[in-house]
């Protein structure tokens, strides 16, 4: 027998907490070296795409293995911070690493594709093309050809200057009037514009940032308009003037092509954008120039908590308290929390903003884990606006909105200003029912009631999607008292485009504006003109309104009387957030807050208050009840078609637990039917963990989840753990 020749233990994404061996391909012995390379295996009948994570001796010399197909990799692709880092999250989620380095990596590297050129891409007009300029018909081509006159341009930045460039460009190039070429992506710096001078305790921030040593968290908290982008613009400067990266994480809805057109003018150098809008070229594209230290400040949503940094300078993660940051599903990562996992790693400072900051954070930085840095006022000459809370009890109310609100929005029009109406429940109404019997349209696979759309027309479930016709008569009795219940934006678009005749109503939810810029395309339809918007809590930011001068709040009570413990810290973040849409241009703002409950305990501390004030009562009764930040939390869930299984997988769980945690340190809560009981057509139950200490619960699922997956039960469900959840159904 010849000599043991060295192993590849492969990462591989399936479900398996466990690396796999392989003899290396082409029968050349396997190093240290070869640690975060690509590799196609064969797994079973199938080939997979895996990491090499280990490279070693094998453990049994007689098991006959099988041979790794090719390396797809010269060189590792993962290595140094990111694949320790990326090590650190598999651990802490109690994840199989295969599966965390595929959700890490781009959808065509996890697919075996190689690292892509990372060139930009610019249009200019062929001399054709400078020729027919003149004799062009007016309309979007005229208008690029026009600005490609001026010189080349790159797409990103085409897409700051001109919405539709596309279309514009193809019909371009059909004509041979312009043409697509590739540019080294350093060449396309424009000059940067000089921002406002920052006001004192901006000027502070900027310096505490740059002073930082290492790794040091910052929570940056400032009013909304207080100027954070500002102080997250400079300190990037700052970064970019040392000739290191920066990452700047948004949420989901805060990545506007004006945030990104921002960012773009003031830092002088080509800024990457990562968000669920790109194709899966185009976020290779990003990785590999992030990969290759070439993108020097990459500004993305959620994953992009992921990108390569072999440069880092900084992490920026804005309004970090926005439930977008959390995944939730598959492997569910918290990414302003990894972020900081990565900022420590890295040895670079990490800036978290928001005007709402969440409970965790604020407990951080009150124990000295974050240094705290404020912006107390609006910058500029904006005011903060004035809050008037209006009591409906007993008031007659028209599609949910009461005629001192009405009259409220009348008076915005009429000094010229905009008023925006925020309900946070798209469709037309919540619930379809019968006048005559009681009857209503639930969703046949879901614990809960079909949302009414189209004016009253169709039926839709906002739990899985199932759509029908609304039923002409009532199923159970027959009646014709079909009686949408509720108010949603479709209700109070309709209702208010028929009171404000003279002035366009535009809504803004899910249902009326899935294209990536169709929030952008929404405003423009507005203008500068007096006008109203309506719509949910895509709303709440991201967005400068200049003009609008009045938010009014309708429809929050439910939220006050919520089960879910953070409830009460969504709301106050929503109430916030939205309230400060108000006055952020010229015109003073004014915001109406329509409820039954003006004593809520919430609001009379909020508006008393601020957020800080409801924040410090809300600490002291998660303390009280032993919730997070003062707790550490897991869930298990699990789900199945038949109802009995869940539960049977839970009680199984919780006994294993049980034996592994004989102290009883991990407190067990459940099995209990999860608060939709049944979605998709799935039964679904949970169980719920909580520790006064991280250390305990971990060791504990560590001990526990061997036995627990090998379980007879645990292949008859779906089931999933949550480390940290934030929503706990
Ligand atoms: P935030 O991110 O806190 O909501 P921004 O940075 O977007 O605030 O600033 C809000 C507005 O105030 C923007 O229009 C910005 O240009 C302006 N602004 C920010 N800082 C200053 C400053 N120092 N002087 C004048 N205007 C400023
Ligand atoms: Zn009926
Ligand atoms: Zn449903």
């Amino acid at each position: 027998m010849t000599e043991p020749q060295a192993l590849l233990r492969v990462a591989l994404p399936v479900p398996l907490p466990r690396l796999f061996d392989y003899r290396p391909p082409e029968g050349r012995p396997a190093g240290a070296g070869d640690i975060g390379r690509r590799v196609r295996v064969p797994f079973g009948s199938r080939e997979l795409v895996g990491v090499v994570a280990d490279a070693g001796p094998p453990e049994h010399a007689d098991v006959e293995l099988r041979e790794a197909l090719a390396w797809l990799d010269p060189a590792p692709l993962l290595d140094g911070e990111l694949l320790a880092s990326l090590r650190w999250l598999a651990r802490y989620l109690h994840a199989p690493l295969g599966e965390v380095l595929a959700t890490a990596l781009p959808a065509a590297l996890r697919r075996g594709e190689p690292v892509p050129e990372t060139h930009a891409w610019a249009w200019r007009l062929t001399e054709a093309g400078a020729t027919a300029l003149p004799a062009l018909r007016a309309g979007r081509p005229r208008a690029l050809a026009e600005l490609l006159a001026a010189g080349t341009l790159d797409e990103d930045g085409l897409d700051g200057r001109l919405p539709g460039w596309r279309a514009a460009a193809r019909a371009l190039a059909a004509r041979g009037l312009a043409e697509r070429i590739a540019v080294p992506a350093s060449q396309l710096a424009p000059a940067p514009r000089p921002g406002p001078p920052p006001n004192p305790a901006q000027r502070a921030a900027i310096d505490a940032v740059a002073a930082a040593e290492g790794f040091q968290p910052f929570l940056l908290d400032g009013v909304t308009g207080s100027g954070k982008t500002e102080v997250y613009l400079q300190a990037i400067a700052g970064v970019l003037a040392e000739g290191r990266q920066a990452l700047a994480l948004v949420p989901e809805i805060g990545l506007t092509p004006q945030t990104l057109a921002r960012f773009r003018e003031r830092l002088g150098v080509p800024v990457h954008a990562l968000h669920s809008g790109l194709n899966d070229a185009e976020r290779a594209r990003v990785w590999a120039a992030a990969w290759r230290g070439e993108a020097r400040v990459i500004v993305g949503t959620r994953s992009a908590v992921f990108v390569p940094l072999p440069r880092a300078g900084l992490i920026v993660v804005d309004e970090e308290h926005d439930g977008s940051y959390k995944q939730q599903d598959g492997i569910r990562y918290h990414a302003r929390d990894f972020a900081l996992v990565r900022a420590r790693a890295l040895g670079v400072p990490a800036v978290l903003g928001s005007a709402t900051p969440s409970l965790e954070t604020l407990h951080n930085a009150r124990a000295g884990r974050y240094a705290t840095l404020r912006l107390p006022q609006r910058a500029g000459d904006a005011r903060p606006p004035a809050v008037h809370v209006l009591d409906v009890r007993k008031r007659p109310l028209e599609a949910g909105l009461s005629a001192e609100l009405l009259a409220g929005i009348g008076a915005a029009l009429d000094a010229g200003g905009q008023a925006l109406v925020f309900r946070n429940r798209r469709g037309y109404a919540p619930v379809l029912l019968c006048h005559d019997c009681g009857w209503s349209a639930q969703c046949t696979r879901c614990d809960a009631p079909m949302t009414v759309h189209a004016g009253g027309r169709r039926l839709q479930c906002h739990h899985c999607g199932h759509r029908q016709p609304a039923p002409p008569a009532c199923p159970d009795c027959g009646s014709l008292a079909l009686q949408p219940q509720g108010v949603g934006t479709e209700r109070l678009e309709e209702h208010l485009a028929r009171a404000f005749p003279a002035v366009p109503v535009v809504r803004i939810d899910r249902g009326s504006t899935r294209r990536r810029d169709g929030v952008e395309r929404a405003l423009r339809t507005l203008g500068e003109a007096p006008g109203i918007l309506v719509g949910t809590q895509m709303l709440a930011k991201g967005h400068d309104l200049a003009g609008l001068s009045l938010v009014a709040v309708v429809g929050i009570d439910e939220g006050l009387f919520s089960a879910d413990f953070r409830a009460p810290e969504k709301l106050a973040q929503l109430l916030i957030q939205v309230a400060g849409r108000a006055g952020r241009g010229a015109r003073a703002g004014q915001v109406l807050l329509q409820t039954h409950h003006p004593g809520h305990p919430l609001l009379e501390t909020l508006l008393q208050g601020g957020y800080h004030a409801f924040a410090e009562a809300e600490l002291l009764q998660r303390e009280a009840a032993g919730f997070p930040p003062f707790a550490h939390l897991a869930l298990l869930r699990a789900e199945a078609a038949q109802a009995e299984l869940p539960a049977a997988f839970l009680r199984e769980a919780s006994a294993l637990l049980g034996e592994a945690d004989p102290g009883g340190r991990v407190q067990r809560h459940g099995p209990l039917p999860a608060p939709m009981p049944r979605r998709a057509g799935f039964h679904r139950a949970q169980l719920l963990l909580s520790s006064a200490q991280r250390g305990p619960l971990h060791a504990l699922l560590e001990r526990a989840l061997p036995a627990l997956r090998a379980s007879r039960e645990a292949r008859r469900v779906r089931w999933s753990l949550d480390i940290d959840p934030v929503d706990l159904y």
